[in-house]
């Protein structure tokens, strides 16, 4: 079996040879395809790719505040595994790529914190599902990304470690709650990231900083190691520059888990064989009477020139209705809130992380471990989840709340039997500036286009159409039945084939 001082590399390359490859993706195989190419190929080393995504996140972190862990060491440990695997012919389709992975799911012997205090020296004895694959994969781990404190927000603002800047411009968020997954991504400190979405928090933060990203269908991805926010909404998935990369390590994660009650058991497609499926007799749903003037000017236009592209690639548009897609935001909210004041209660103290100093009993311990732990914001949920499941009003907020959902998922149901996909925005607005959201409804409010998917359980892409005046990604999404991850991504990567918005990087970080 060969050794690793046998593998020879031609040309050791410089970090220009990477920003070429990285500024300049193959459009049909992206970035992930274009580094596999080289890794197979041997023009680098994994342990390069590596070391050049490290020096990066060196140099840049310090401004983005996008990981709360880099693991270095572990990193170079797995790149250099990797290309022994390369070397024996081993190698899988991702082997030797780097990623970053959202602090949300748990690593073995790595700080799995949620950006919480409360977690803030938790080192989970088990792998999560999503980090299982991705290691039998021969992937690279860099570092565990920063969000928002359990995954609860839409800016990454709402972090024990701090707010995460948007690399299109420091002054905005990046989106949340996978904002460092995003921006880490955005400015290539990574090539591509997991993120979790219980009510936008892949798409939004993709949208806010110009990436495609997945939320696959509620059950696609075993949530086994994915700390719960809201169990019944929870989804992982990824965010990378296009389609083809998110297709490529979608197929890595998705797929049956017995150690996950809702995992669907169900095959995996070949969703990157499936990309160049043909995508032109495909009918798109716009809810037009939902594009109200919530939504901003700008990002307006952005989608009515998306879907002037699709009619260019030969799809047909049509008006659909979603009666009941209004009641969206009040019905995430209430059954968010209500699982999460259910699932956060094993943080107290004694099974996890945090545990006050000197408790002078079983209930100060409960009491202080929690209050002096977590965040405002996870506070605020906690009680009013714990106020809908009341005796006395869990009729009239949670039940009610699970009837709207069902609506809404009734609602998308009748529109699939006319559409295929439907279209819409991700965001009423680009990115905000941080601290502008600082009342919670605001914030809550932001998340309108996109807590309905969750609710009804769907797949959704989120891909980057345009830019605003001031130079900030706007993104749209295409929702498909449950799935139909592979004709949302196909039709992503069709459109990927005929713009370039997802080719774009901002400018600052070192090209
Ligand atoms: N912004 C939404 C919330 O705060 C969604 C977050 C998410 O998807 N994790 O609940």
């Amino acid at each position: 079996m060969p050794v690793m001082a046998a593998i020879k590399f031609p040309v050791s390359l410089t970090d220009a040879d990477f920003e070429e490859i990285l500024s300049r993706p193959s459009a049909r195989y992206g970035v992930l395809g274009t580094l596999m190419a080289g890794l197979v190929e041997r023009r680098f080393s994994s342990l390069e790719l590596s070391r050049f995504f490290l020096d990066r996140i060196s140099r840049f972190n310090p401004q983005l505040n996008c990981f709360i862990s880099i693991t270095a060491d572990f990193a170079l440990q797995q790149a250099r595994a990797a290309d022994q695997s390369l070397a024996d012919g081993r190698a899988g389709e991702l082997t030797g790529i780097p990623y970053a992975h959202k602090d949300i799911f748990c690593t073995r012997h790595v700080l799995t914190s949620c950006a919480s205090k409360s977690l803030h020296n938790f080192c989970s004895p088990y792998d999560a599902m999503v980090s299982t694959r991705l290691q039998q994969a021969g992937m690279v781990m860099l570092g565990k990304t920063n969000m928002d404190e359990f995954a609860m927000g839409s800016s990454s603002e709402n972090s024990h470690y701090g707010a995460v800047k948007n690399p299109w411009r420091l002054d905005r968020v990046a989106g949340g709650s996978s904002g460092g997954s995003a921006a880490a991504v955005a400015a290539a400190l990574a090539p591509c990231a997991t993120g979790t979405d219980t009510g936008g928090s892949i798409r939004q933060p993709a949208a806010f900083c110009g990436l495609t990203g997945i939320k696959p269908s509620y059950g696609r991805v075993s949530r086994y190691g994915m700390a719960a926010y809201a169990s019944s909404l929870d989804q992982a998935g990824v965010l990378a520059a296009g389609a083809y990369d998110c297709a490529l390590l979608l197929k890595q994660i998705a797929g049956f888990d017995d150690r996950d009650s809702t995992s669907a058991d169900r095959p995996v497609p070949d969703y990157p064989g499936l990309i160049n499926q043909p995508v032109s007799s495909l009918r798109i749903g716009v809810p037009t009477a939902y594009l109200d003037d919530r939504l901003d000017a700008e990002v307006r236009d952005a989608f009515d020139r998306a879907l002037a592209q699709f009619r260019d690639m030969g799809l047909q548009t049509e008006e659909i209705k979603l009666p009941h897609l209004a009641y969206s935001i009040p019905a995430y909210y209430v059954i968010a809130m209500a699982e999460a004041s259910s699932n956060l209660s094993r943080y107290d103290g004694v099974h996890y992380g945090y545990r006050c100093h000197k408790p002078k009993d079983l209930n100060d311990l409960y009491c202080r471990s929690r209050s002096e732990s977590l965040g405002d914001e996870v506070k605020r949920r906690i009680m009013l989840g714990t106020y809908v499941l009341s005796a006395g009003y869990q009729d009239a907020y949670y039940l009610k709340a699970q009837r709207v959902r069902r609506r809404i998922h009734h609602d998308f149901q009748a529109a699939f039997k006319q559409v295929d996909l439907i279209a819409g925005p991700v965001s009423p607005t680009p990115a905000f500036r941080l601290g502008e959201k600082s009342d919670p409804l605001t914030m809550y409010l932001s998340d309108v286009y996109t807590t309905a998917v969750n609710l009804a359980g769907l797949p959704a892409l989120a891909l980057p159409v345009g830019f605003s005046g001031t130079g900030l990604p706007i993104g749209v999404q295409l929702i498909g039945r449950h799935f139909d991850e592979d004709k949302i991504l196909a039709l992503g990567h069709a459109y990927q084939q005929c713009s370039d918005w997802h080719g774009r990087r901002p400018d600052g970080f070192g090209q």
